[in-house]
This record gives C-alpha cells, sequence and structure tokens, in this order.
C-alpha cells in the first residue's frame, strides 16, 4: 500500500481549521486535522510533508514519524508540528481502517467503556475568527438566549443556573475563564482588587447554587505574570477548583513555576500549548504538573500523546485531552481518553458539540448523561461530511504522486 495523495480542505466558516486526507492507492483515507493558522499549515504539508509522504507506506506510522521531523521547529507547537500532527492521527485512520479496528483497540484497548466530560463553556462562536485567543473573538451573543448553549455568556452574568443547567444534563465539572478581560486590560501585568472580586463571582454563585456537586476548572489562558498569577491563585483557594490551567505565560522557567505552586494547594493543569515529550519532562520531574493537559492535533499526533501519557504516568500525573478547536481532534482524545488510565476526564464544548461539529462529521463520539466513548467505527469511526467540499467558500488543495 502506497500513500498517493494528500488533500487539505479548509471551510470558510471555520478559518482555524485544517483538515487533511491522506490517501492512498487501495483506495483507503485517513483524516486528520489541526487549529490556527490554517493556511500555514496547509502550505507546510503541500510544500514539506506531502513530497516525504508521496509514495511511501501509511503504514509505518512511526518511520513517517520520523521523516517528517523538522531540522528547526520541532520543539513547539508551531506549524511544522501542527501539521504533522495533523497527518499522524489520519495515518493510526489508515491502520485502524486496515486492521478493522478502532483507534482504541489499536492503542492496547480501552480501560474503560466511557469517561466523564467536563463542559468548556464557550458559546457556539467562540474562537470562530483568525483572531486568535481573545475576548474580541469570544462571539459573545447580541442579547442573551440568541442561541443555544451561549454558555460563555452564562458563566459570566449567570453561572448559577448554567451549573444546575449541566447537573441535569448528567455533566459535573465546567471550565471558565473570568480573568481574561483584565489580563488583557493590564497586559497581565496587574489585576486591580476590585477587578478580582469581580472575576471571582461566578465562582461564588455557582458555590451558592449547587455547592460542591459541581466542580470547576478555572482556565488562565496562559495570561499572567507571577505576581498576579500569585494572587489570583491564592483568591481561588477557597472555591477548591479542580485545576487551574495555565496560570503563566508560555515560556516561564520552572522556577517561576516553583514560586506560584509554593503559594497553593491547587492543581495546575500544564498544558496544552505544549509539544512533545521533551517539553512536559522537566515540569514532570520537579513535580511541577497536576494534570498534564495534552491537544491530540498540536502536541505531534497520536503517536505522541500516547508518548506524553505515558510519560506522564511514570510521574503518576494524570492526563487530560484538550477540545474546543475542531472535531477530529475531539474523536482521537476520546480513543485516547478510553484506552489510557491515567485520563480521568475528556473535555467538551456542549455548544460545538450539539452545533456546528455534528455538521461537519459524519460521526461525533456519544455523549449520555455525562459520559463520552468513541463512535464504533474502525479507525477514528467518522469521516468528514461529503458535501464539505462541494459548499461554497471551500479551499481544498491536492498533491498527488
Ligand atoms: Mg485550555
Amino acid at each position: 500500500m502506497k500513500i498517493n495523495r494528500l488533500e487539505t480542505v479548509r471551510v470558510a466558516a471555520f478559518p482555524n481549521l485544517c483538515f487533511v486526507r491522506v490517501y492512498t492507492d487501495e483506495g483507503i483515507v485517513g483524516l486528520g486535522e489541526t487549529f490556527f493558522g490554517a493556511a500555514e499549515v496547509e502550505s507546510y504539508l503541500h510544500g514539506t510533508a506531502a513530497p516525504r509522504l508521496l509514495g511511501c507506506d501509511p503504514l509505518s506510522v512511526e518511520r513517517l514519524a520520523q521523516a517528517l521531523r523538522p531540522y528547526v521547529g520541532a520543539t513547539s507547537t508551531g506549524v511544522e508540528v501542527r501539521g504533522n500532527s495533523a497527518v499522524d492521527i489520519a495515518l493510526w485512520d489508515i491502520l485502524g481502517k486496515v486492521c478493522g479496528q478502532p483507534l482504541y483497540q489499536l492503542l492496547g484497548g480501552a480501560t474503560r467503556d466511557s469517561v466523564p466530560v467536563y463542559n468548556t463553556c464557550a458559546g457556539p462562536e467562540y474562537i470562530r475568527t483568525p483572531g486568535g485567543q481573545a475576548v474580541a473573538n469570544w462571539g459573545l451573543p447580541e442579547s442573551r438566549h440568541t442561541r443555544r448553549y451561549e454558555d460563555l455568556e452564562a458563566f459570566l452574568h449567570h453561572a448559577d443556573e448554567l451549573a444546575r443547567d449541566l447537573l441535569a444534563s448528567g455533566i459535573r465539572a465546567m471550565k471558565i475563564w473570568p480573568f481574561d478581560p483584565y489580563a488583557e486590560r493590564w497586559g497581565g501585568q496587574y489585576i486591580r482588587p476590585e477587578e478580582l472580586q469581580a472575576a471571582l463571582e461566578p465562582f461564588r454563585k455557582i458555590r451558592a447554587a449547587v455547592g460542591d456537586e459541581m466542580e470547576i476548572m478555572v482556565e488562565l489562558h496562559g495570561l499572567w505574570n507571577l505576581p498576579a498569577a500569585r494572587q489570583i491563585l491564592r483568591a481561588l483557594e477557597e472555591f477548591r477548583p479542580v485545576w487551574i490551567e495555565d496560570p503563566l505565560r508560555p515560556g516561564y522557567q520552572p522556577v517561576t513555576l516553583r514560586e506560584l505552586t509554593s503559594v497553593t494547594s491547587s492543581v495546575l493543569a500544564l498544558s496544552e500549548t505544549l509539544a512533545g515529550r521533551g517539553a512536559y519532562l522537566p515540569l514532570l520531574e520537579q513535580g511541577l504538573v497536576g494534570v498534564a493537559l495534552v491537544d491530540v492535533a498540536w502536541c505531534g499526533g497520536v503517536s505522541e500523546a500516547k508518548r506524553i501519557a505515558s510519560l506522564a504516568e511514570a510521574y503518576l500525573t494524570p492526563v487530560g485531552f484538550h477540545d474546543c478547536t475542531g472535531p477530529v481532534a475531539l474523536v482521537a482524545s476520546t480513543h485516547l481518553s478510553v484506552s489510557l488510565h491515567n485520563v480521568f476526564v475528556q473535555e467538551m464544548v456542549r455548544a460545538h458539540y450539539s452545533g456546528w461539529y455534528g455538521e461537519l462529521l459524519s460521526d461525533l463520539p456519544p455523549v449520555e448523561a455525562g459520559q463520552i466513548r468513541p463512535p464504533p467505527g474502525p479507525g477514528l469511526g467518522t469521516e468528514l461530511r461529503p458535501d464539505i467540499v462541494e459548499r461554497a467558500g471551500t479551499t481544498t488543495r491536492v498533491t498527488s504522486l
């Protein structure tokens, strides 16, 4: 079997997403995806990756990962690694289809049939445009209840109602990020006392409404310097969050993180912004990671995600897989989550899952009573909906043998 064609698919309505399809001369096609800088990833895939992949055996997943290892750009979530992540996901999809087995079986089988989800409280339009991770790109509605699952608007203003609604659907954990507007106001250098109090309001509402029945994850999006992060973490302690995610600006030194962990008993979740085992190792070695967060479409793909999880396991550290980017990443992550025993929860965004994710893929991982499981078909168990390539505004680009 040979790879004879690499195709990228970009859909106008979702300009951050780049889908990849790897075709073989036996008619089997693998699907992958990555997020952010979609046009740049597309350019890399056709210019650099395709010439190394075409004509090769797609089942040699590891050999191809080595063939795609860049000379520079290898140690971050840059364009090369994001593109390679998408290819790796597609190659595992091909392998599963050839074997007639779902991806989780190839990874050693499921350790559980399903895992609990937590809801990342984004709305349907969150980070829809190429504006990056910024308040201006939150996609907030004009008015309340404009669309279903306006969970970002809800956590800012009605966190108590939101917590009750999630619990009623069987979801027992939620992630919110009420500190971001103040980080933007001060460039992450400072937070005023009244701003800190305003950002704590959703936590007060949740605890007053449902007590500890709802678990809370706090997302800080890597926006803060050390003194401000220290203040925020101290203030959050009384709300007993499951974890506090990415408090410091990326590029921090382990010693800076050590300074931060010394003021809190909260668990720190770090970090889907990292790629490759080498980036996690120094933080794990120094005991600074409470939960190792991994984005399968940024870290190097399914292959590297499994290695990072094994590394974390050696330090008795749980792993969590990132969603809130695109549907293929959620599907691949769900396969990983059920197969790895050091995963206790899978991220999902119900606003995306119940809305546009289903408009792009044939099958999504079923979610029932707050539990997610992989779709049953071979490989990922899903495909791009066939009409996508015919939609107005879809850009496909092909490099073939
Ligand atoms: Mg995050």
